[in-house]
């Protein structure tokens, strides 16, 4: 099978596998307890925050373990908003948000805040000004994602905390689950307060994540319960995969630098492929510092995304429509509209997303694959207009 969804999950490093089973097997006792199996898990734990911290540069007591970047990312939020709802009740996000955040920030409108979604240019970026002209006295939170999981479009964090420093009330969020790993991240000079990441996402275990928040930075919990991770989450550490996590992260970021070569050298000639194509048009930036170098999304207009998917598992390739978390949404992707897309492209959208291990060949296979299933599909076009 060639795997091309990695945006979606990756498989986990052998050495990711080994640690959960060892620490699940050897160190089963609660963290929290006082004897002295439960001060050995607790090591652990505390090793793996050093790690974390050292990983993302920041203070081992500004790692917040969690189940994965969806609690991350609810917690940053709704925490933020609970924390600050006395000084103001408006939060600034994109219209391209995951659903963790787009659809957290809903559920606070519901609760009374105000919402912006800033709008996205073609190659599915903010501009500065917009951000600028949406801040108000009531500003109390900026949530704005590192790398977009549908299109990988990179949005620009550093400039985004340079506006954000002449206002330090408001806190800043970034949901970083795509961009780690695959484009430099640099939270204290870039003024980032909370910053979401999940390790399914880098080689490491499914349910688990972090919230970085930088000391100083109040928020509410989102649980009642123990007083875990600086009373901000309740809850005993999943010490094996807390342990995974933070070696799935040390290892892909020590392989960071080949693997960005190899994933933009992959990616320029899946471009190639699709632009020779003519049914196929492309929705992911060319520009290598407008877009991530694992994601090459496109569509086809006028055609039914899980017809090619379904061709594409026929000729043992495994892709995507739009993120994991939407594929069974049919409507139009929410990214593409907003990218300015319209109805039929933005209903048709592949995502191929990659991993530093495969090659050439792959992609070789993968264009040859979908040269021969559009020419397959290219009489029923018509007949799948929506
Ligand atoms: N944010 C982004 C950008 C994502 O791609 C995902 C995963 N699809 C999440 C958040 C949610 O992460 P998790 O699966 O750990 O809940």
């Amino acid at each position: 099978m060639l795997y091309f969804d990695h945006c979606a999950s990756t498989p986990p490093f052998d050495e990711v596998i080994q640690t959960v089973s060892e620490v699940m097997k050897l160190q089963y006792s609660n963290p929290s307890s006082i004897h002295q199996a439960g001060v050995a898990a607790e090591k652990l734990v505390t090793r793996a925050r050093e790690v974390m911290a050292s990983a993302l540069q920041v203070q081992p007591n500004e790692i917040l373990f969690t189940s994965g970047a969806t609690e991350s990312n609810n917690l940053a939020i709704q925490g933020a908003a609970m924390q600050k709802k006395s000084r103001g009740n408006h939060i600034i996000t994109t219209g391209i948000e995951h659903a963790s955040v787009y659809e957290c920030c809903r559920l606070l409108e519901r609760r009374g805040f105000q919402v912006t979604y800033l709008p996205v240019d073609s190659s599915g970026r903010i501009r500065i000004t917009d951000l600028r002209a949406a801040i108000t006295e009531q500003t109390i939170l900026v949530s704005i994602m590192h790398v977009n999981n549908e299109v990988g479009s990179i949005q620009p964090i550093e400039a985004i905390g340079e506006v954000l420093k002449e206002y330090p009330r408001i806190l800043f969020h970034v949901d970083g689950v795509q961009g780690l790993g695959k484009v430099p991240v640099k939270l204290h000079e870039w003024g980032v307060d909370l910053y979401s990441i999940s390790a399914h996402k880098l080689r490491g275990p499914k349910g688990v994540g972090v919230l970085y928040c930088r000391e100083g930075v109040q928020i509410q919990p989102l649980f009642a319960g123990g007083e875990q991770e600086r009373g901000l989450r309740a809850g005993t550490l999943n010490v094996p995969n807390n342990v995974a996590m933070a070696k799935a992260v040390r290892m892909t970021l020590e392989r960071q630098e080949t693997a960005v070569t190899k994933l933009r050298e992959l990616r320029q000639h899946l471009i190639q492929g699709i632009d020779s194509i003519p049914e196929l048009v492309l929705n992911s930036s060319r520009n290598l510092e407008e877009g991530a170098p694992h994601v090459v999304h496109f569509s086809y207009p006028g055609m039914k995304p899980e017809v090619i998917i379904h061709k594409l598992e026929q000729h043992g390739i495994v892709a995507s429509t739009q993120s994991a978390c939407s594929s069974k949404d049919l409507k139009p992707s929410r990214v593409l509209l907003a990218m300015g897309c319209n109805e039929a492209r933005a209903s048709g959208g592949i995502r191929i997303s990659m991993d530093a291990e495969q090659s050439i060949e792959d992609i070789v296979k993968l264009a040859e694959a979908l040269r021969i299933i559009v020419k397959e599909l290219k009489p029923l076009e018509k007949g799948q207009h929506r």
